[in-house]
C-alpha cells in the first residue's frame, strides 16, 4: 500500500461524512445543486464563506500587512493573453489524458493507478479499460472578449493569480517606492478545466489562490527561499493544524520545471492521503525575463548604490485558499467521548478562524428582547448568531459541531443581576460577566494575534 492510501486508511474521518456535514450545515456544497450540480464547481454557504474570509484575511494580515517589503494588488481576471504566450501556458500547460473507447469517459493519464473504472467499478480497474494513447490537454479555459468571435479575440481565465503580479511588477514597483527584496501578494479565482476534479473541493475547476512573489538580488535567491519555506510552515502551524498533519515535500530534480532552482510543497494529511496545500517555489528569473521579451519592455532594476542592472530573482509562495479550507474543516473536526459516553461533534477552529465567534441564546424567548439588544451590541465587531430556539444543551451543540468557540446566554437572573453566562466551546467551562464587560471579555479571547 502507497505511503499516501496507508494514511488515507488511519484517517479518523471519512470523506463521505465530511462532504455530507458540510452541505447540511452550509459550508460547502455542490454549485447548481438543483440542475444536478456542475463537476469541478462549488458553492461556499453563510458559514463557509465565513471561513473562507477569516482565512484569507490572515493571510492578508500575516503576508502582506504585518510585512514593509510586500505590497498587494487585486489584477483582473482576464489578461492579455500574450501574458500565458510569455508564462508557457498556451504551450505547456498541459496534463496528459486518455479516453476510455467502452465507457466514453476521461482519465488522467498519469493517475490511472488505483483507479476503477466507472461503469463497471467492482469488476474492473481503468488500466485494464480500452484506452487510447495519451495526448495532451491543455487546462486554460478559453473565453471571447468583445463582439465578434475569431482567434483576435479569444482570452483566457487565469490558471494562476501570479502572472498578472508580473505584469504588474515595475508599475507597483514604482507607485509603492519599493526597493528590492519586496514582494507582490495577490488573492484571488484561478480556473483550470481540470481532467478529473475529485475529492470534494481539493481538485476544483474554479478556485481561490493566495500568492506572494517575492523580488530579489540572484544572490540571495536561496536565503529568501529558505526564509519563505519557513515562514509558511509558521503560518500553517499558527492556523491550528496538528503539527502530525504536516509536512513538507522537497520536488525531486525530474519533478522541478526547467527554470526552477528550488521548490517544495506544504503537505497536508487529508482522509485520502498526504496533498499539496501550498508550494514554494524558486522561479528564477524566467517569469521577468519572458515577459520583457514579450512585451518589449525592460524589466531589468538597477542597484542605486553599486549601479548593478539584474533581472530579479522570483521567490514564490502559492497557496490555495479553497484545499486549506478543506484541511481546516479536516484538522478540526472531532467527535468527542464525553464522561457518561455521551459523544459531541465539535469543530476546534482556532478564534480567528471560526465563522461564527459568539451565539446569543436566551434561555427563553420571553428574554429575546435584551438578548437581542446584546447581540446587536456584539455584530458591531464580530459575526454573531443569535438563537432562541429549542432547548438550550443542544443550541450550545449546534454551535460546537459548527466550531463557535463561545455561546452568551441570557437568562432568568440576567435582568437582576446585568450579568450573563459566557461558555467556553473546547473546555465548556461557563462564567458569569457583567453585560457591559462581555465585549472585552470576548476581545482578549478572540483577537488574541497569531
Ligand atoms: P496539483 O499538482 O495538485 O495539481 P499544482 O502543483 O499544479 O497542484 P500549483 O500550480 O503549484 O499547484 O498551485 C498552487 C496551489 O493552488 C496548490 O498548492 C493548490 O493548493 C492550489 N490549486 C492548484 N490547483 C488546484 C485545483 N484544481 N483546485 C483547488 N486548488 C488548486
Amino acid at each position: 500500500m502507497s505511503d499516501s492510501k496507508d494514511a488515507a486508511a488511519r484517517h479518523p474521518l471519512a470523506m463521505d461524512t465530511l462532504v455530507a456535514f458540510c452541505a447540511s450545515r452550509g459550508f460547502i456544497f455542490q454549485s447548481s445543486e438543483i440542475y444536478g450540480g456542475i463537476n469541478g464547481f462549488w458553492d461556499y454557504g453563510p458559514l463557509g464563506v465565513e471561513l473562507k474570509n477569516n482565512l484569507k484575511a490572515v493571510w492578508w494580515q500575516r503576508v502582506v500587512r504585518e510585512r514593509t517589503d510586500v505590497v498587494g494588488i487585486d489584477s483582473a481576471i482576464i489578461c492579455h493573453p500574450r501574458t500565458w504566450q510569455a508564462s508557457g501556458h498556451v504551450d505547456h500547460f498541459s496534463d496528459p489524458m486518455v479516453d476510455c473507447r467502452t465507457c466514453k469517459r476521461r482519465f488522467r493519464a498519469d493517475q490511472l493507478e488505483g483507479e476503477r473504472c466507472p461503469e463497471a467499478p467492482k469488476k474492473r480497474a481503468v488500466t485494464d479499460c480500452d484506452l487510447t494513447e495519451a495526448r495532451d490537454f491543455n487546462l486554460m479555459l478559453e473565453t471571447q472578449v468583445g463582439a465578434s468571435m475569431d482567434a483576435s479575440t479569444a482570452a483566457y481565465l487565469r490558471p494562476e493569480t501570479c502572472q498578472p503580479i508580473f505584469n504588474d511588477f515595475k508599475r507597483v514597483r514604482d507607485a509603492a517606492r519599493q526597493k528590492l527584496p519586496f514582494g507582490m501578494g495577490q488573492i484571488g479565482k484561478a480556473f483550470r478545466n481540470e481532467i478529473t476534479p475529485r475529492n470534494f473541493t481539493f481538485r476544483s475547476r474554479e478556485f481561490e489562490q493566495a500568492e506572494m512573489e517575492f523580488f530579489c538580488h540572484p544572490k540571495e535567491r536561496e536565503s529568501w527561499f529558505t526564509f519563505w519555506r519557513d515562514e509558511r510552515m509558521r503560518f500553517h502551524r499558527d492556523i491550528g493544524f496538528d503539527e502530525t498533519n504536516l509536512r513538507f515535500r522537497p520536488h525531486a530534480a525530474d519533478e522541478l520545471a526547467h527554470y526552477a532552482n528550488a521548490a517544495e510543497d506544504v503537505e497536508f494529511l487529508f482522509p485520502f492521503g498526504w496533498q499539496e496545500i501550498e508550494g514554494i517555489h524558486d522561479r528564477g528569473d524566467w517569469d521577468l525575463s519572458r515577459h520583457s521579451e514579450y512585451s518589449g519592455k525592460d524589466l531589468i532594476v538597477t542597484d542605486e548604490e553599486t549601479k548593478e542592472r539584474y533581472t530579479p530573482m522570483v521567490i514564490e509562495t502559492s497557496m490555495g485558499v479553497d484545499r486549506t479550507a478543506l484541511a481546516l474543516l479536516v484538522n478540526a473536526w472531532e467527535e468527542e467521548v464525553l464522561e457518561g459516553g455521551e459523544t459531541r461533534n465539535v469543530m476546534r477552529f482556532i478564534p480567528a478562524l471560526a465563522p461564527i465567534k459568539v451565539a446569543v441564546l436566551p434561555l427563553s424567548k420571553k428574554l429575546a428582547e435584551p438578548a437581542r439588544t446584546l447581540h446587536a451590541d456584539l455584530a458591531r465587531h464580530w459575526n454573531v448568531f443569535y438563537d432562541e430556539a429549542g432547548n438550550i444543551g443542544r443550541r450550545y451543540r449546534r454551535q460546537d459541531e459548527v466550531g463557535t468557540p463561545f455561546c452568551a446566554t441570557y437568562d432568568f437572573d440576567s435582568p437582576d443581576d446585568g450579568k450573563v453566562t459566557l461558555r467556553e466551546r473546547d473546555s465548556m467551562e461557563q462564567e458569569r460577566v457583567p453585560l457591559e464587560g462581555v465585549v472585552a471579555w470576548l476581545r482578549d479571547r478572540l483577537e488574541t494575534a497569531l
